[in-house]
């Protein structure tokens, strides 16, 4: 069930809302279709403009979120990329089309980094690496990174994530409550240096780990 007339159609919905400038990523859109990121019943809400369950009380983001923190990050070919908050694995696959290097992108809930994995192996990607674990830590093991985004709603700038990144790097980061958080771009200029930028106001689930929020039992 390849529904490419609802797919483009979504595409032309989000353009009419003034987002989606960038033809690459406009195409990785139509070539990830949002569907085969959902499952069963839910499929049929894959090209509307609306976040959707993925399970474990989690979503895959609405599709012009994904837009709005994609062209945020200002993708280059060259970036290596780190994501938190992987999902259903739809975000890494879109970012795996804008640049060569890998993108690695990290999931607390072990079913659902399962589930993003076979879906990004089902579209053929083989640039995203999915890790199972807390992201609020960063993951050392390849930092630095060009760009990172995060897919979780946190308290504050985890500072992990910020030493991770590169002098002149970008990070994309929703900041506040349980309830509603600022998107910002967060660019790094030097050790423990940042500018911060806001671009708008998002509800996200909250990144839940040691520098996120604390887990509510
Ligand atoms: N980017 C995803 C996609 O394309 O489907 C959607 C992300 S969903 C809005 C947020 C995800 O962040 C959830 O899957 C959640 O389990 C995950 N998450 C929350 N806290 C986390 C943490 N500390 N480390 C890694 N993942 C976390």
């Amino acid at each position: 069930m390849f529904m490419s007339y609802e797919n483009r159609k979504l595409v032309s919905d989000i353009k009419q809302k003034g987002y989606l400038k960038s033809k690459e990523l406009e195409q990785a859109i139509l070539d990830l279709p949002r569907e085969k990121f959902v499952s069963g019943s839910l499929k049929r809400f894959a090209y509307e403009d609306i976040p959707i369950s993925i399970g474990h009380r989690q979503t895959v983001s609405q599709p012009s979120t994904v837009v709005i923190m994609t062209e945020a990050l200002d993708v280059k070919k060259t970036d290596k990329i780190l994501e938190i908050g992987t999902g259903s694995g739809w975000q890494s696959s879109i970012l795996s089309k804008l640049t060569k290097k890998n993108v690695y992108t990290i999931e607390r809930i072990h079913e659902l980094a399962e589930s993003a994995k076979s879906n990004i192996k089902e579209m053929g990607i083989k640039n995203v690496k999915v890790i199972e674990g807390d992201g609020s830590k960063g993951l050392k093991k390849y930092a630095l990174y060009d760009k990172i985004i995060v897919t979780a709603a946190s308290p504050e700038l985890p500072k992990p994530l910020l030493d991770q990144l590169k002098i002149g790097g970008k990070m994309v980061i929703p900041l506040g409550d349980y309830y509603s958080q600022e998107m910002f771009v967060v660019t790094k200029r030097g050790k423990g240096k940042y500018d911060k930028v806001s671009i708008g106001f998002f509800n996200f689930v909250p990144l839940l780990g040691k520098y996120g929020f604390e887990e509510r039992k």
